[in-house]
């Protein structure tokens, strides 16, 4: 589902010349589709995948990946800034007058670049963001299907008849730390394809992860000017090029209070943001519930819940509620995950990035009225990173669990007496990016798709883990600012440019 979709009007604002170009452009997107694959992961069942993982990982400890490259990235003071979005404004003119075809050709080279990189990026996603390889590696295969997906796109600009897309101008990518490959390589070649230069401002946690995918976009041959890293420390710089008049788009994956914060800076802001989630999975009573377990706690812990597609409330509905079946199998499942060091290959649950916030701390330790402990967390090293997982039950309509998005391993049990009346509790938060249902009944199911206030669905699988083209990822409500078009999808570009009538083909 996509809010840049749901109304002709948005659609309009964007497509100026008519919104039937963006009917044609959906054509032309199958077209390029046909000749796009998505990229395989490593297959641990392999001998020699083992062994690639073993070095890897013995490497991450002291590696010192992205550290040169970060350093050279370095800003001080806003002349800084002023020269680097003045360079990108001129090398942008230069690569936004290529052929879209001719970009699509350098992007296909990054997508090879990315693989060739596999290991390194891994590699420092383990040291710096502590993943585990399980959650790293398909990160990298998400990289790579944006980069071909999107050089396919970047192809089919070109060939809309009537229409001449012109790109955005100087594109700010603001990422976030926890899919700190996969997120800002899939935004800036997004806007790479839609024909503008990129300033690219990592995470500063996982800022290496940062100078180790612009090292390879650069490898590939996209030029520096068109691509440059900036590493900006200190606050108040951070505001000076956010509010930078010279930003033409900025592309955030982050918290809505970062948006908010963002336009703050300058209420003008012509922003593409993937905010906040609180997302449910809802299990009835048809549903097998062995599979729903199992999803329940990937979407739960993986990467230690920080993710905002993750599931951090399960409803449970009917029989599956008032029985003890599924909450003693979830007891087991979720006491059973092993926690520790992302380096150790027998790890399922890694650190958490940076010691929690006041928000996290409280719900990995206080109970709301009526809030039982399940499964109860605790706190596992010194540092106060390594968190084992916890499960709250009797989470109450309205309560702080139900609402807030708390962004970590911590997931909340609501019950509901019927499916509608779950879809409801669902539907009762500000947010709308993922939403899962297990049930293996098709009136249940055909129900819950029309109801259900998300942009991500997942019918009996687990809700994160969107895969470019086949589940294009973005948010409904206040889970997403700007357009609302789903990255990895065929509109995503459309959002970083705007149409002019072409007077030559019309
Ligand atoms: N695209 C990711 C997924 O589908 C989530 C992105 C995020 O957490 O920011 O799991």
């Amino acid at each position: 589902r996509e809010r840049f979709l749901g109304s002709v009007a948005e659609l309009d604002a964007v497509v100026p010349v008519s919104h039937r170009v963006a009917d044609r452009f959906a054509a032309v997107e199958r077209a390029a589709a046909g000749r796009f694959e998505n990229t395989p992961d490593t297959d641990p069942a392999v001998a020699d995948n083992r062994a690639w993982v073993s070095a890897l990982l013995a490497r991450a400890p002291g590696t010192t990946l992205g550290q040169s490259a970060l350093a050279a990235a370095r800003m001080d003071s806003e002349s800084q800034l002023d020269a680097v979005l003045k360079d990108g404004a001129t090398a942008g003119q230069a690569w936004g007058a290529l052929a879209g075809a001719e970009r699509g050709r350098v992007l296909h080279r990054v997508g090879d670049v990315l693989e060739a990189h596999r290991a390194d990026l891994i590699e420092i996603m383990v040291a710096e963001g502590g993943k585990t390889v399980d959650q790293a590696d398909p990160e990298v295969s998400e990289a790579i299907d944006f980069a071909h997906y999107y050089a396919e796109l970047a192809s089919e600009l070109d060939q809309i008849p009537g229409a001449r897309f012109v790109p955005a101008g100087v594109t700010l990518v603001t990422p976030p730390w926890n899919f700190p490959v996969a997120i800002p390589t899939g935004s800036a070649l997004a806007a790479l394809a839609a024909g503008s230069a990129v300033v690219f401002k990592p995470a500063p946690v996982t800022a290496r992860c940062g100078a180790v995918i612009a090292e390879a976009l650069w490898e590939a041959g996209i030029p520096r000017d068109v691509l440059q890293l900036v590493d900006v420390g200190e606050r108040e710089l951070g505001r000076q090029l956010i509010s930078h008049p010279m930003v033409d788009r900025v592309i955030l994956t982050g918290a809505y209070e970062t948006a908010e914060l963002f336009r703050s800076f300058r209420p003008d802001l012509p922003l593409l943001a993937e905010t906040s989630g609180k997302n449910a999975i809802i299990v009835t009573p048809s549903a097998d519930l062995d599979a729903a377990v199992k999803d329940v706690v990937a979407s739960a812990f993986g990467h230690a819940g920080q993710k905002c597609s993750a599931a951090s409330l399960v409803v449970l509905v009917g029989s599956v509620a008032s029985s003890s079946r599924f909450r003693s199998q979830l007891l087991d499942a979720v006491s059973s995950l092993v926690v520790g060091r992302p380096e150790d290959p027998t790890t399922r649950m890694g650190p958490l990035v940076e010691t929690p916030g006041p928000k996290l701390l409280e719900g990995l330790t206080a109970l709301g009225p009526g809030e039982r402990w399940l499964v109860q967390p605790r706190r596992l090293d010194d540092a106060g990173t390594l968190w084992s997982p916890g499960v709250r039950d009797g989470v109450a309509r309205g309560s702080a669990f139900h609402r807030i998005e708390y962004f970590g391993p911590i997931l909340g049990i609501m019950t509901a007496a019927t499916l509608d009346e779950a879809i409801e509790l669902v539907n009762d938060v500000d947010y709308g990016l993922t939403s899962g249902l297990h049930s293996l009944d098709g009136i249940e199911i055909g129900r819950w798709l029309d109801r259900i206030e998300a942009g991500n669905l997942y019918v009996n699988r687990g809700i994160t883990g969107a895969i470019v083209r086949r589940q294009p990822f973005g948010g409904w409500k206040k889970s997403a600012v700007g357009p609302g078009a789903k990255a990895g999808g065929p509109n995503y570009l459309l959002g970083l440019g705007t149409w002019e009538a072409d007077g030559a083909t019309a």
